[in-house]
């Protein structure tokens, strides 16, 4: 439908990506040119990551979340989160083992455990429970046979953030049953109204049933740079890293050495960023929330999840935005079957956009 709408040559306006749509700041453009030029950095990698990267991970978590790390058994660097994310059930689920994975939800966790031959079992993510997995309704049988567990706060696509008591929930939980937990951390710096996302690892005992996966991507306008890191239990992230170093070779180290420019930045290159998707989530919710949309206003990532209008599924109103708007979304069913009755919309785009998207659901109208 896209595509059509654009053969017809209608100025789209695209609310459905998840790529920021700003420049990566220049002090680590900079320091990737310097570290280009050099030609220790030219040959192999080492598997786990550069001693200084993983330093520089180890020193971001103490300051900011207050977390104590090794860095040389308890950090690994990744092409990328989605990388690790995916690989991750290569090491730990045999064929017919079982994964808790939340639905909807990011779709690189069912995929990978079906890649490495398990099967999955949905966490549905609804509104009764304020989009949180119900680790209660988690049937014991199903608890006892499985090996992991994802999780996902601040969430795409519904851009809830858990809070540390439910991460202790989690830790108990994973202890009680044997689970791996594999957290997705990828959003945990773009929050707003100063309130910031915690780690699973600020959970009591949390290092000792499992790992959080983070990205330079999102938080640092990176995504097509390739870096990302895990970190907690080591036999985990040994785990993860015997599988890698049969796959691949690790991350430039330019681009390792532009990611610790980035880390040791801490807030003075995000905060700006933060305030700018801020105003347009102001914006993007303020306008549909007058629409009379059902839709909570997102406290981190940047994603706003919206209940679709009486008469109307996911995919329905979907296409009613693009062929009477040109509004491009995407539809929540496609994150899973507890997604349907929900739309994902992106504040990836200018405020001016948003504003004119908001502008013209006014005039189709519903
Ligand atoms: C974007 C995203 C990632 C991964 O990004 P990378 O670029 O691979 O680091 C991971 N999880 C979620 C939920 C995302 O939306």
């Amino acid at each position: 439908m896209k595509q059509k709408a654009i053969a017809r040559g209608v100025d789209i306006i695209n609310l459905g990506v998840g790529d920021p749509d700003l420049p990566t700041p220049s002090p680590i453009i900079e320091k990737l040119n310097e570290a280009a030029a050099n030609p220790n950095n030219h040959q192999y990698p080492s598997y786990d990551g550069m001693l200084s990267f993983r330093t520089a991970v180890a020193n971001w978590y103490q300051r900011r979340f207050g977390v104590t790390v090794n860095p040389a058994s308890e950090v690994l660097t990744l092409i990328g989160s989605k990388e690790g994310i995916g690989h991750v059930p290569l090491a730990f689920i045999d064929a017919g083992d079982l994964a808790l994975v939340p639905s909807p939800g990011y779709p690189v966790y069912p995929v990978g455990v079906s890649f490495a031959g398990g099967s999955v079992h949905m966490m549905p993510l609804v509104k009764e429970n304020n989009f949180l997995p119900d680790l209660d309704a988690i049937p014991k049988d199903v608890a006892n046979r499985a090996k992991l567990m994802f999780l996902n706060s601040p969430n795409n696509p519904t851009s809830v953030v858990a809070e540390k008591d439910f991460f202790k929930r989690v830790v108990d939980f994973a202890g009680e049953h044997q689970i791996i937990v594999c957290h997705d951390a990828a959003y945990s710096e773009i929050y707003y109204d100063g309130k910031r996302p915690a780690s699973f690892l600020e959970a009591d005992g949390a290092t000792d049933v499992g790992v959080e996966f983070h990205s330079l991507s999102k938080t640092f306008n990176m995504t097509g740079w390739r870096i990302g890191f895990v970190v907690g239990n080591k036999d985990v992230v040994a785990g993860l890293g015997k599988v890698k170093t049969n796959i691949d070779s690790g991350v430039f180290q330019a681009i390792q050495e532009a990611g610790i420019t980035a880390l040791e930045s801490d807030d003075r290159l995000t905060d700006g960023l933060r305030k700018i998707y801020q105003e347009r989530r102001d914006v993007l919710v303020g306008g549909l929330k007058a629409l009379g949309l059902e839709l909570d206003s997102p406290r981190a990532a940047f994603y706003v999840w919206i209940g679709v209008p009486k008469g109307f599924t996911s995919e329905s109103f979907t296409a009613h935005l693009i062929e009477k708007a040109g509004i491009v979304t995407t539809p929540g069913n496609g994150f899973g079957d507890p997604g349907e009755g929900y739309i994902r919309m992106t504040v990836t785009t200018s405020k001016e956009r948003l504003a004119e998207a908001v502008e013209r659901m006014k005039k189709i109208g519903w």
